[in-house]
């Protein structure tokens, strides 16, 4: 009988700071997936397979992996996951899958990626992928983190995404980066919901106000964020979208409250 899972390699490892991580590794030729799918990734543990849910940050195009992983103080997996070296062994499932893809939404001008936490890490893919340039006028990505150190990526997607030899000068024309810190003083502060609330995002982007006519939006951060996101975007007409009915937004959460 196939192994459900297939083995990987860690190629890289990068502490962003006490509470998050990143690594790369290998990629099975077989293993696709479409731009915001997740997979069960994980380790044996007690020789049992130990796997959670990991959204997929690397483009549909690279031949490596990347995750965007929490530590969570005891947490049963990310209490070992972050110990990761270069050269260990990571079990993934064979069939990656998710709603937040293009294929949910139906066509409009502005893609907005609204996340908060690890909740970027789908979002990470999204933005390295040139089918979405292609599909909207306009990219906004916002991140919400209590700290400046959870702005994992800032660097990446502020300076080297838009110098990308194949599609920089779209990224440099078309997406909007708004990284929001509520705990600490930044350039932009708040949260996302009262940023959309009160108007701060839509003044500060020169955007107009979310309508359904033109946005599409996708989301993925905590229980509570999605929560708050949707009432805000059903007040406004938004509806939900599946793959059997593409809609204007699309959910996703970026863990589960046990
Ligand atoms: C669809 C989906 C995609 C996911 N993608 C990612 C991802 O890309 N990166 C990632 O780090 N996690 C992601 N998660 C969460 C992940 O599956 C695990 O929960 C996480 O790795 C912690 O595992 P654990 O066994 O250490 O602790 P768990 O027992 O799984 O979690 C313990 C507690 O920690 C908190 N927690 C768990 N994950 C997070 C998180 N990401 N941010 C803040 N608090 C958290 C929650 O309160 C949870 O109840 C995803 C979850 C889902 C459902």
């Amino acid at each position: 009988m196939t192994s459900p899972y297939i083995n990987e390699t860690v190629l890289s490892v990068h502490h962003w700071n006490e509470t998050l991580f990143s690594f790369t590794t290998t990629r099975h030729a077989g293993l696709r997936f479409k731009t915001g799918q997740f997979v069960m990734i994980g380790l044996m543990v007690n020789n049992k397979p130990l796997l959670r849910a990991y959204s997929i940050v690397s483009a549909h195009y690279e031949e490596h992996l990347e995750f965007y992983s929490i530590k969570v103080q005891n947490g049963p997996l990310t209490s070992r996951l972050q110990h990761l070296q270069v050269g260990d062994s990571l079990m993934l499932s064979r069939k990656p899958t998710g709603s937040l893809v293009l294929d949910n939404l139906r066509p409009g001008k502005r893609l907005y990626l609204l996340s908060t936490g690890t909740g970027l890490a789908p979002f990470m893919s999204v933005i390295r992928d040139p089918d979405y340039y292609e599909s909207f006028a306009q990219i906004i990505l916002t991140h919400g983190v209590r700290v400046t150190s959870e702005l994992g990526y800032h660097d990446f997607i502020s300076n080297e995404l838009p110098e990308n030899e194949f599609f920089g000068e779209q990224v440099r024309k078309q997406l909007i980066y708004y990284p929001t810190v509520t705990r600490e003083p930044f350039k932009n502060q708040g949260r996302l919901t009262d940023l959309i609330r009160n108007g701060q995002l839509f003044k500060d982007t020169g955007l107009p106000d979310l309508d359904p006519q033109e946005d599409r939006v996708m989301i993925c951060g905590s229980p509570a964020m999605l929560k708050d996101l949707v009432v805000l975007l059903q007040e406004r007409g938004f509806v939900e979208g599946t793959s059997n009915t593409p809609g204007d937004y699309v959910i996703e959460r970026a863990f589960v409250e046990k």
